[in-house]
């Protein structure tokens, strides 16, 4: 099949073009590298052994997702284009909603001019909101969210599932995706956030590389059994690849799905820090801050939905997934900038 990444040099999208080229799908790549950069497509195609056709383009610019509609016949669209910086959406609301909405209803009406028949979206776990109990299993109601990025994944789930509806030749998958961390065995491709990481792992994998002086852990008076939060980490690799099985199921089915991609094991933030040290032979300094506004105690996937119908399963270990970002960092301490300036 040919895949259409939106967004696809980004962290998660670069990963997932890998995994696609390695079952046998070819990509192309739209990007307009507001945060990301062309050195990650120059490593995609390293890593797969083949070229990579990318377009510099905004997915928001209707005439040129025509355009390069026109010119591939896509099978398959993923919709990773978006902001998500939960902090930066409170101060920045606008901006959330023009840039995620907008590219969502660009790629639909683009896709069904040029009869694009499939879209699978990054979605997250925060469309459960804060009410809900964990873990976390697709037939729970949306939750209110506490942040602006939160509600775009939230209405961008309703525009496509309402899209689905009244297109009888659409088919769409709703991914939510739990925690992703991890990089690619290699090395050569990975996470690189721009500025002062927002994230956990990333935090952690650059107080051990010497970027930053120590991790702050938001809040150890939390209900837990260590009293930091828990999350369900994932390797982003797992996560690509069930990528891999949404897009052959899309092929095959109409009307919308909502799969949690996730682990369904929770690990604390201590139990990160700590895994992290082991697999990196670092030691990471940390001390213990104030809670951080709106985080939720903790929450995990059920994931018995992605295993049942699309035969997915995430396979790698927390162990894994330290060693393969503290390979990912070390290698590239200033991320793609060290090889790319
Ligand atoms: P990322 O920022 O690394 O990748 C997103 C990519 O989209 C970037 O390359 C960026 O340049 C591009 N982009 C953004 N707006 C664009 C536009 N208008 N036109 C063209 N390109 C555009 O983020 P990621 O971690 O790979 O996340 C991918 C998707 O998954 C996002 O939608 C994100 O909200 C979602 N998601 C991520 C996480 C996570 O923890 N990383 C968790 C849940 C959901
Ligand atoms: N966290 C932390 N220090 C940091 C970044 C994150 O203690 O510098 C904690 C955060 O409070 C949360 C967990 O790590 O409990 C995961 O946060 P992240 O932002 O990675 O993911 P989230 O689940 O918030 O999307």
């Amino acid at each position: 099949m040919l895949v259409l990444l939106a967004g696809g040099a980004g962290y998660i999208g670069s990963h997932t073009a890998v995994e696609l080229m390695a079952a046998g799908h070819d990509v192309i790549i739209v990007d307009n590298y507001s945060n990301s950069c062309p050195e990650a497509v120059e490593r995609i195609a390293e890593l797969a052994g083949r070229p990579v056709q990318a377009y510099e383009a905004d997915v928001k610019d209707k005439a040129a997702m025509l355009a390069i509609f026109q010119q591939n016949k896509v099978d398959c669209v993923i919709h990773f284009a978006g902001l998500k910086a939960v902090g930066e959406s409170v101060r920045k609301p606008l901006e959330y909603y023009r840039n995620n909405i907008d590219t969502t209803l660009t790629l639909l009406e683009a896709m069904r001019e040029c009869g694009v028949p499939s879209i699978v979206f990054s979605s997250s776990a925060t469309v459960y909101g804060e009410e809900n109990p964990y873990p976390y299993i697709e037939t729970m109601p949306h939750g209110s969210c506490s942040n602006p990025y939160g509600w775009t994944k939230s209405m961008m789930e309703q525009i496509l599932e309402d899209a689905a509806k009244a297109d009888p030749g659409l088919s769409v998958v709703l991914l939510r995706y739990f925690n992703p961390i991890g990089a690619h065995a290699s090395g050569r491709i990975g996470e690189d956030p721009q500025g002062v990481p927002n994230n956990l792992m990333p935090y952690v994998a650059q107080v051990a590389v010497g970027r930053r002086d120590h991790l702050t852990i938001f809040g150890n008076d939390y209900p837990t059994p260590d009293g930091t939060c828990r999350r369900d980490h994932i390797h982003v690799v797992d996560l690509a690849d069930g990528h891999v099985k949404a897009v052959e199921y899309a092929a095959s089915h109409k009307g919308a799905e909502v799969f949690n991609l996730g682990t369904g094991t929770p690990y604390s933030v201590l139990e990160i820090v700590h895994a992290f040290e082991r697999n990196s032979e670092k030691s990471v300094k940390f001390e213990f801050g104030p809670r951080r506004e709106g985080d939720l105690a903790e929450f995990w996937a059920n994931a018995d939905k992605a295993a049942a119908v699309l035969g997915w399963k995430a396979e790698r270990t927390l162990d894994d997934m330290c060693r393969d970002t503290w390979k990912w960092q070390s290698m590239n301490p200033q991320g793609y900038r060290s090889e790319s300036e």
